[in-house]
C-alpha cells in the first residue's frame, strides 16, 4: 500500500473510532505548517466527516496567522466546521508574553511549557490527528506512534507504532473518552511531504516560499540559534516583545525574592534574551543595529 493509501486507512479507522466512542467527528489539528496542510487534504480525500482545529499560539508569524485564517475560511466554505482555541492558563486568557513572567523562566528546548499551554491544550475529550512525523527528530522516533493515548499520567500512555499492532488496549481507552491521537503521516519523510504537496497542489504557508523550512512560533527554542536569528532579523518586533516579557519576568523574580544564582540583580531583559539565544553576547554588551551575526 502506498503512503497516501496507508494514511487514508488510518484516518478512516480513527474517524470510525471517534464516531463510535466519542459520538463526534474526528478533529484534524492544523498549525499552519505543511504537515498539517497535508493531513487536512488527506482527510478530504478519505471522505470522512471531520472538524478542523487550530490553536492560536500568539507567537506565530503574521503570514502564518493570515494563512490559517484564509485556509479555515476555504474549509468553512466547503461546510467543514473549523474552530480556533485561544490559550488559557489557570482559567485566564494568556499569551506567550504573559506566560514567561508567570513561569519565571524563558521557554527552552527542555522546558517547553509554552507548547503544553499554547498548543497542546485543545482537543480534550476528542479524537484528534496531528502532522507529527518520525523524521522530525530522534526523540519523536522513540516516543510517538501511529496511534497514541494522552492520559494525564504520562506513564500510562499507550503508543501503537505499527499498523498491525493489537488495538484492543486503545479501544479500552476510547471508552473512557481520554484524548486520543492519530498521526496518519508519521513515517513520511520531508521529501514525501513535498512531493505530495506538489502532486496534489496543496496550498501551503507562504513562508516556505521565503526560505523557511519550519513555520512554528517566532523564536521557538527548537529552531536553534541561527534559525532564531534569521527569524528575529525578519520580525524585530517579536524580539522586542520577548525582551519586554523577560523584563517583566525579572521584575516578578525580584518581587518573589528569586534573584539568586544566574539571576543576579542588575540582569536586564536584553541580557536574558542573549543568554536564551546562546549567541555569545555577554550581559551588558551592546550589539549595534546592523552588526548582528546572522
Ligand atoms: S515556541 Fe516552540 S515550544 Fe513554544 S509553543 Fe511555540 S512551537 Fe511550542
Amino acid at each position: 500500500m502506498d503512503l497516501e493509501q496507508k494514511a487514508i486507512v488510518r484516518l478512516r479507522e480513527a474517524s470510525d473510532m471517534s464516531l463510535k466512542f466519542y459520538k463526534l467527528p474526528l478533529v484534524i489539528t492544523t498549525s499552519g505548517g505543511k504537515d498539517s496542510s497535508v493531513c487536512v487534504h488527506l482527510a478530504e480525500r478519505a471522505g470522512i466527516p471531520f472538524e478542523v482545529m487550530h490553536s492560536h499560539t500568539t507567537a506565530d508569524a503574521p503570514e502564518t496567522v493570515y494563512f490559517i485564517r484564509q485556509d479555515l475560511r476555504r474549509l468553512e466554505d466547503k461546510g467543514i466546521k473549523c474552530f480556533v482555541n485561544m490559550p488559557v492558563y489557570k482559567g485566564v486568557r494568556t499569551s506567550m508574553w504573559n506566560l514567561i513572567p508567570q513561569k519565571l523562566i524563558p521557554p527552552t528546548r527542555l522546558v517547553r511549557y509554552c507548547c503544553s499551554v499554547l498548543k497542546e491544550r485543545g482537543g480534550a475529550g476528542r479524537f484528534i490527528t496531528t502532522g507529527v512525523r518520525w523524521a522530525e527528530s530522534t526523540k519523536r522516533k522513540n516516543t510517538r506512534g501511529i496511534y497514541e493515548t494522552m492520559p494525564s499520567d504520562p506513564t500510562k500512555k499507550i503508543i501503537l507504532n505499527n499498523d498491525n499492532d493489537d488495538r484492543r488496549r486503545l479501544f479500552e481507552t476510547c471508552t473512557i473518552k481520554a484524548k486520543m491521537v492519530c498521526n496518519p503521516i508519521i513515517e513520511w519523510t520531508d521529501a514525501d511531504v513535498w512531493d505530495y504537496i506538489d502532486a496534489e497542489k496543496i496550498p501551503v504557508n507562504p513562508l516556505y516560499g521565503c526560505g523557511f523550512s519550519r513555520v512554528g512560533c517566532i523564536g521557538c527554542p527548537m529552531a536553534g540559534t541561527a534559525g532564531r536569528q534569521r527569524e528575529f532579523a525578519r520580525y524585530p518586533k517579536y524580539q522586542e516583545m520577548y525582551i519586554r516579557a523577560f523584563d517583566r519576568m525579572l521584575e516578578e523574580r525580584q518581587r518573589r525574592g528569586k534573584m539568586q544564582g544566574s539571576w543576579r540583580a542588575g540582569t536586564t531583559g536584553r541580557d536574558v534574551f542573549h543568554l536564551w539565544m546562546e549567541d555569545g553576547v555577554l550581559p551588558g554588551q551592546e550589539v549595534l543595529d546592523g552588526f548582528e551575526e546572522i
